[in-house]
């Protein structure tokens, strides 16, 4: 059987972006999204397989979906995980494989990695003290440079930094990573906190609408209207006189629902439709009942069927009680 349809979501959004959770492990503890101490992982034996993995994306690919992200947990914890980066770039059309990771392993890995065809990758950091950096995180700053420094030589661009804005926090800083994105060429992202799972890390704790953050930004450096091409939801400027692009993302002053193209895969097989919403549609128990690939197809359009219209961070600020970790931001 051919698929001619193409993957619509019931408001009309092409989705041609999966977001792939490799492992929902991590080697740090972002305070803001996993609790302090947590150890409630996954068994291995229920996380998907690189042969299950390579076979829905296969599907993905077929469907039109163009773009994949590696993401976790930490997606350098899972062991091999450049391998998978080969198998997944070499499938029909997937024209672009990318990378979320904390860092911490990247100055082995970096090399291995590009060449395995990942072309792009984002980097969480939140401060350039390393002080600060282990209350955030509860691990090393310079281990995070390090592999900032591999990265960059092993030649990917463009390199995104995420930094998610919090007052009280590391709000004293952000003039500070604009400087350091300058000076190395890197891209800078500002991330709104969002209310994830029982991390005890409310949207109200920490919050800073980011409109304030661009403001505060723009009083120190010329912003120029900018653009990013493949820069998703985030809208960007530019600093006048440099290379260096700034986006804000904004998921709750500033919903993107209405453009969203995307949606996840856990670790263990779940597809989730919306970061702030709990539909989801298991594929493992279909991959190990043997179904064959038609079938696969034909689910993924039943779940694609549940994406929801929007988030609901700001009325319901409790209600997704996964972590980030589980499905990747
Ligand atoms: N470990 C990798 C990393 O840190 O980049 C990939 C997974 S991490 C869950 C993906 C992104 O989600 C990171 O940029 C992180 O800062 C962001 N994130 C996690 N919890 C968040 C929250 N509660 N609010 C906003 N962003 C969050
Ligand atoms: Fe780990 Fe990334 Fe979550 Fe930090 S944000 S705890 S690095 S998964």
């Amino acid at each position: 059987m051919t698929m001619s349809r193409s993957l619509k979501d019931p408001f009309g959004r092409e989705i041609e972006y999966l977001r792939l959770s490799v492992t929902d492990r991590c080697d740090l503890r972002c305070f803001y999204c996993m609790p302090k101490g947590f150890d409630d992982y996954q068994e291995s034996v229920d996380s998907l397989t690189f042969d299950e993995i390579e076979r829905v994306v296969a599907a993905f690919g077929e469907l039109g979906v163009k773009r994949i992200r590696l993401t976790g947990g930490e997606p350098l914890v899972r062991k091999d995980v450049t391998q998978l980066a080969g198998r997944l770039a070499k499938l029909n059309g997937i024209e672009d494989l990318s990378l979320s990771t904390n860092a911490t392993r990247l100055s082995k890995h970096a090399d291995e990695l590009h060449n395995a065809g990942v072309s792009r990758i984002n980097v969480s950091l939140d401060t350039l003290d390393p002080h600060r950096f282990r209350e955030i995180t509860g691990g090393k700053l310079e281990k995070v440079i390090n592999g900032l420094m591999a990265a960059k030589e092993a030649g990917f661009f463009p390199i995104k930094i995420n930094m998610v804005a919090m007052k009280g926090v590391n709000d004293d800083e952000f003039e500070q990573m604009v400087e350091f994105c300058i000076e190395h060429d890197f891209t800078l992202r500002f991330i709104e906190t969002m209310p994830m799972g029982a991390t005890g890390f409310g949207a109200k704790d920490h919050y800073l609408d980011l409109l304030s953050v661009e403001r505060r930004l723009g009083e120190r450096f010329e912003l120029l209207p900018g653009v990013m091409p493949g820069g998703g939801p985030a809208r960007y400027v530019q600093v006048s006189g440099t290379d260096l692009r700034i986006g804000f993302i904004t998921p709750i002053s500033q919903h993107f629902c209405e453009s969203c193209n995307r949606i996840r895969l856990s670790a263990d097989g779940n597809l989730y439709l919306c970061l702030g919403q709990d539909h989801s549609y298991a594929l493992r128990p279909l991959l190990r009942g043997g179904i064959s690939d038609d079938g696969l197809k034909e689910a993924i359009f039943e779940a694609i069927a549940l994406k929801p219209e929007r988030h609901e961070f700001n009325e319901k600020p409790n209600q997704v009680v996964r972590f980030m970790s589980m499905t990747g931001g």
